[in-house]
């Protein structure tokens, strides 16, 4: 063992505190989800260790493995596409859960937390502004429709908004989409819907989150620039795809 993620940890601090001061914000309100997928739970309890407390992952399945074998308390976040079969296990571990994106969703979590005695599940409500038909999340036309749902359903909390922009070489490219986010937050937070609060904003990676914390971020979900390059399942190298359960392989 190295202190190799405990320096990540420090730059990618250092990196957020000083994009939240270039645009007047208070790093404080910016928290760093360290995004663990397909990395070995020794490296989230360095993770943890070095201060970070949020721990994000895609599946279900792994993050309840993980958090089994986890020495140390963490807030876990789901960032992955939720299927309805796994929501009453994912309730059981996540305190949030980054992508509510249909109405069929938010009504099976609601019925999951009544059956579960959970009083508020947080959700965030994962938005596609790319319009990339291979990606999830609702799109922007459909947005207020799901805040509406989702403001029916008396266990759920919706407590912000995410997105992941077109993947792209520039971080600059991403502005725009992380720009256009906050619009929407400010847009929709006036509708003053019962139970959607909207302060949070989930954007930003390993690539743009310097960008995000500049436009409001309030989350930014990192795995590389912490873990370092990660394992990937398959043959599927797309940063936030693989089907579960398929072998993981070292990728570059
Ligand atoms: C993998 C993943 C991340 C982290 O990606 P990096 O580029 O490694 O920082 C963030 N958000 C989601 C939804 C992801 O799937």
């Amino acid at each position: 063992m190295n202190d190799e993620i405990a320096q990540r940890v420090w730059r990618v601090r250092e990196r957020v505190e000083r994009a939240a001061r270039r645009a007047g914000r208070n790093p404080e309100d910016v928290r760093v989800v360290a995004v663990s997928k397909t990395q070995p739970v020794r490296a989230i309890e360095e993770v943890v260790a070095a201060g970070i407390v949020d721990i994000g992952e895609n599946y279900v399945q792994e993050a309840r493995s993980k958090a089994a074998q986890l020495s140390r308390p963490a807030v876990w976040h789901l960032v992955g596409a939720l299927q309805r079969n796994k929501v009453k296990q994912a309730l059981q571990l996540f305190t949030w859960i980054h992508t509510l994106d249909r109405p069929a969703l938010a009504h099976e979590l609601e019925k999951r937390a009544v059956a579960e005695g959970k009083q508020a599940v947080q959700v965030l409500v994962e938005v596609n502004l790319g319009g990339e038909a291979s990606k999830a999340g609702v799109a922007e036309a459909a947005l207020e429709e799901l805040l509406r749902v989702a403001s029916e359903c008396t266990r759920l909390e919706v407590r912000g908004l995410m997105t992941i922009p077109p993947p792209s070489a520039d971080p600059e490219e991403s502005r725009p989409y992380f720009r256009r986010l906050r619009e929407l937050r400010d847009r929709w937070q006036t509708l003053r819907l019962p139970r959607v609060s909207l302060e949070h904003l989930s954007m930003g990676m390993s690539d743009d989150f310097e960008v995000a914390v500049e436009e409001g971020a309030t989350m930014v979900r990192i795995g590389r620039a912490i873990f370092g390059a990660r394992l990937t399942r398959g043959t599927r190298a797309g940063n936030c795809e693989g089907a579960e359960g398929a072998p993981l392989v070292e990728r570059r």
